[in-house]
């Protein structure tokens, strides 16, 4: 078979379905017949890559370009990218003026997907940031931004040509006007890197996804662990393990959102900013 995964993947996406038969069954039924030419170039590129599994699983993949559409995302965040998957995918179902605000602590990884992103035209919608993503999120909220905003480049020109109080009161109303620039103003965030970390990275991407926007966190079911008990869970997945349950906790109580935990992959959970 063409688009046959090995079977450690196979099994690692097939989540909570019942067998390999089935998860097989859904993929080459609906999923690997629509996916599009370049998501199945970078899936091949990926399948020999030691950390494969990290890949975004294609039919929990399929649902998010859905969301992505059914929402008209046009200002997108992801954190965590490896080798692209859901980056591409991303880039894909966002219109051409689009952009992804990418953000990974490794480029290597992200190199391998690159020229497939390349190929298929859409590497313009992405900015892809090399950095532990915690900073780049508090540098949004500052409006520090992660680029230098061109209009800065007029303020010495300003000064010379204005008296100090009016070049004040532009300042005044700049800062203003600057300090809301990033806050509510993504339609769309994926959230899939350090597990440990999302509780704090969801403070913040909620405060940057707009009111009616959505946000995705992935691994929320971490491999069915989440409903298993600590002993019966092998040691390197038991920090994570812990780390994602108090996340589900959380958000469950969290008015700020509409949720569905769907058991898609490893489990994502689907939030909805309501206020
Ligand atoms: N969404 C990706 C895809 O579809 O292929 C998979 C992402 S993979 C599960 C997790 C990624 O998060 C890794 O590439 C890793 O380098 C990155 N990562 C881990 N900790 C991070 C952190 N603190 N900040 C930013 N990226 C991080
Ligand atoms: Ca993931």
């Amino acid at each position: 078979m063409e688009n046959a995964p090995n079977k450690s993947l196979l099994e690692h996406n097939k989540g909570l379905l019942q067998s390999i038969d089935l998860y097989e069954y859904i993929l080459e039924t609906s999923v690997y017949p629509r996916e599009p030419a370049p998501l199945k170039e970078l899936r091949m590129a990926t399948a020999n890559h030691p950390w494969f599994f990290m890949s975004t699983a294609p039919d929990a993949a399929q649902l998010m370009g859905m969301l992505l559409k059914i929402v008209n995302a046009k200002k997108t965040i992801e954190i965590g990218v490896y080798t692209g998957y859901s980056l591409l995918l991303t880039a894909l179902s966002i219109p051409d003026d689009g952009k992804v605000l990418a953000i990974d602590i490794n480029r290597e990884t992200y190199e391998i997907g690159l020229p497939i992103i390349r190929k298929a035209g859409v590497e313009h919608k992405i900015d892809f940031i090399e950095s532990q993503a915690i900073p780049v999120l508090d540098k949004l909220l500052k409006n520090l931004s992660t680029k230098y905003p061109p209009y800065k480049a007029l303020f010495p020109f300003c000064i010379t040509i204005l008296e100090l109080q009016r070049v004040k009161l532009i300042f005044f109303f700049v800062f203003l006007f600057h300090q809301k620039e990033n806050e509510g103003s993504f339609d769309f965030a994926f959230v899939d890197a350090n597990k440990d970390d999302y509780m704090n990275y969801h403070e913040r991407i909620l405060k940057l996804v707009k009111v009616g926007g959505l946000i995705i966190y992935d691994n929320t079911l971490w491999g069915g662990t989440v409903a298993r008990p600590e002993e019966a869970v092998s040691e390197d997945r038991r920090d994570s393990r812990r780390s994602i349950i108090e996340f589900n906790k959380s958000i469950s109580t969290d008015h700020r959102l509409e949720i569905s935990l769907a058991p898609w992959g490893d489990g994502m959970t689907i939030c909805r900013r309501i206020c």
